[in-house]
Order: structure tokens, then sequence, then C-alpha cells
């Protein structure tokens, strides 16, 4: 994606979440920057020996687009929002570049990136994506493995713009979770230290007790079940997550 597409939508994500002038022209730049200079990240060889790898543009990884939201999102929990708002843009730059097709063997853009730099972009559509958005760790995560290259570049722009703005307001929004997501986790919480937890370990001792008393060592795998139940209380870890998202 080119420069003036970049930019263009920065400026439309920084109306939609109203941030200072200072702020707007940070997540400009930043969501330039990977052009400029690159991104490199840490990767590990076949024998674990780390490396760093330049981030490829056309096909940029989840993972590092990921990593990057997690980073603004500790920073804007720590209210070091000019950082968030960095690293934001360059989750941006990665985010918005994974929505334009590549060209035949993948190496670069085809020709529909420079039909999207002719085009302007749709401000509601920002807008909605950050209107729709949801402070959520699990959203956030939607949001990045849901973008597709795309070939029709009105199309690709809209995209890149809604997602942007989805991605930008679920990071860069609301510090706490809301009273009924914080009520379900203590519930929860609670259910899963005083109930499973202790069941589990009751059920899996006495499998082991059982075994050593009968002396029959298949007697101890009934202590199986018993020892995946706790990781298999999906709602508990689901909540646990959203959780970290704010910082709990
Ligand atoms: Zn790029």
């Amino acid at each position: 994606m080119k420069w003036r597409n970049h930019l263009d939508i920065a400026d439309a994500v920084a109306d939609a979440l109203a941030l200072p002038s200072h702020r707007r022209e940070i997540l400009r730049q930043a969501s330039i920057e990977p052009d400029k200079h690159g991104e490199r990240v840490l990767r590990f060889d076949r024998k674990g020996e780390p490396y760093l790898r330049w981030m490829p543009h056309h096909r940029p990884d989840d993972e590092v687009i990921e990593a990057l939201a997690w980073k603004a999102r500790r920073a804007f929990l720590e209210g070091r929002e000019d950082d968030a708002v960095w690293c934001m843009g360059k989750a941006l730059h990665f985010l918005q570049d994974d929505c334009v097709s590549t060209g035949p063997l993948g190496k670069g853009h085809d020709s529909s990136e420079d039909a999207m730099a002719e085009l302007r972009l749709s401000r509601e559509t920002v807008a909605s994506g950050v209107n729709n958005a949801k402070v959520s760790v699990n959203f956030m995560r939607e949001c990045i493995q849901s973008v597709r290259p795309c070939r029709d570049p009105l199309m690709a722009l809209n995209r890149a713009g809604l997602f942007s703005g989805a991605l930008a307001a679920s990071v860069l929004q609301g510090k706490n979770p809301e009273r009924w997501l914080k009520q379900e986790w203590i519930v929860a919480k609670r259910r899963f230290r005083l109930v499973v937890l202790p069941t589990a370990i009751l059920l899996a001792s006495a499998a082991l007790v059982a075994s050593l008393m009968a002396n029959e060592l298949l007697i101890v795998l009934l202590a199986l079940p018993a020892l995946i139940a706790p990781f298999a209380c999906g709602r508990y870890w689901l909540l646990k997550e959203e959780m970290s998202w704010f910082g709990l």
C-alpha cells in the first residue's frame, strides 16, 4: 500500500478516536515507518539459535502484528500513550499491507496498489470499524486473522480502513473491563479455585491411592481425566485471557 493511503487511514483513525494533534502525527509517522526503516523480528533457526529477520510487507506475519498490538496495549495501560500510538501505527501499517493482493510470485503488490493510491478512503468505514470494536483480546486477534488480500482496489482500501479502525479502537480504548465482564470473571475464578481444582486433586489422589492399595498400576490412569478437567474449563481460560488485556 502506498504512503498516501496509509496516511489517509491514520488521519481517519485519529479523527474517529479523537486523538490530540501530536498523537495524530505520531500515528501518521508510525504508519509509514516500516516502509522507511523496515521492521525486524526475532526468529529461531532449526538449532534453536536466535536471529533477526526482516518482516515481509507483502505477506506480513499475523503474530508480528499481534505482538505490536500487545506492545501498544501494555503502553496504553501504563499511561505511555505516545508509545502506544507509535506501536499501533506500525501494527496498522502491516495490517493494511495485508489487505492488498500480491503479485504473481507473492513478491510485490500487483497493479491494484497503484490504482488504490488514486482512491479516497471512506471515513465512515473507518468510523464504523471504531464504533463496532470491542475492547477484547479475542476481538483484536479476530481482526488480525480476518484480514485477507483483496484484488479490487476500492474494496481493499475500505477493508484496510475498517480493520484499522476496529484494531486501533480495540487496543487504544477502555482501561478497565466492563462491570458484567469483571463480575463474570470473579465468579469463574472462584468456581475454578474452590470447586474445579480441589475436585480434580481429590479424584486424582483417590485414583493414586486406590492404585497403590490394589497394587494395580492401570488404576492410576483414572487420574488422567481428573487432571485434564481444569484445562478443559474453556470459559475460565477465555475470561482469564480477556482480563490480561486489562492487565489484571
Ligand atoms: Zn509496507
